[in-house]
């Protein structure tokens, strides 16, 4: 049969749309896919943990791991770095292993360059106003930080047309599914595979 390559799911979308919990339910029910975690300098939020919901670095630290090239991709986000780190996404592709990375725009963009064949995911609120119960019912920013995401989101929504599919993230189990679906097409495109197809029953001829 074939060997599996995973895929790469670039998962963005305005802060507050529900890409953090869209892609944690993703996870729960599918023992196949994974989230990196990214690297960042901005302060730990109430409740998140060192190495699974980011590797927290100081800016030295972080600004040495690009001069290393360790990052896939990286940007400076509301006065912060986040970044991509690479050699376990290498690793775990390699090993049939599908991995989420849930990022913003500039980041999804050098992506691109580096991996055409990811598949590029925008989550969207259902409005602009939800948008903005939801950073405030989430209660991890300040007033100013929440001014600050509203007024980048419309911006941000501009930049769908670089993306491969979007969902209207009105219910988390639906909007999970929706990756799912995604996910099960994606795998079964031909032109990731189409050597190998040829070549399984080339051999019978
Ligand atoms: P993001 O990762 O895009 O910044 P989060 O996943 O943190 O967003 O979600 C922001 C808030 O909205 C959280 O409090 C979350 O529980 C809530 N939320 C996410 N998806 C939905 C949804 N479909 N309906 C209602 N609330 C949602
Ligand atoms: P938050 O501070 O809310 O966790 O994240 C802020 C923004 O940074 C979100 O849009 C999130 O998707 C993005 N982000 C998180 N990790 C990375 C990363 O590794 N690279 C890039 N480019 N963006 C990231």
């Amino acid at each position: 049969m074939l060997k599996k390559r995973g895929l790469l799911l670039v998962v963005s979308g305005p802060s507050g749309a529900g890409k953090g919990t869209v892609c944690k339910k993703v996870i729960e029910n599918n023992d196949n896919i994974m989230l990196s975690v990214s690297a960042t300098t901005r302060q730990p939020r109430t409740g998140e943990v060192e190495g699974i919901s980011y590797y927290y670095k100081t800016k030295e630290q972080f600004e040495h791991m690009i001069e290393n090239g360790q990052l896939l991709e990286y940007a400076r986000v509301y006065d912060n770095y986040y970044g991509t780190p690479k050699q376990e996404i290498y690793d775990q592709l390699e090993n049939g292993t599908d991995i989420i990375l849930e990022i913003e725009m500039q980041g999804a963009m050098q992506v691109k360059k580096k991996f055409p064949q990811a598949v590029f995911i925008f989550i969207l609120p259902p409005s602009l106003n939800e948008l903005k119960n939801r950073i405030v019912g989430r209660g991890t920013e300040t007033i100013d930080q929440i001014e600050k995401r509203m007024s980048s989101a419309f911006g941000e929504i501009k930049l769908i047309k670089d993306y491969d599919y979007f969902i209207f993230n009105d219910s988390i189990e639906k909007s999970a599914d929706q990756v799912m679906s995604i996910v099960n097409a994606e795998r079964s495109k031909v032109i990731r595979y189409k050597e190998e197809i040829i070549s399984i029953f080339k051999k019978e001829i």
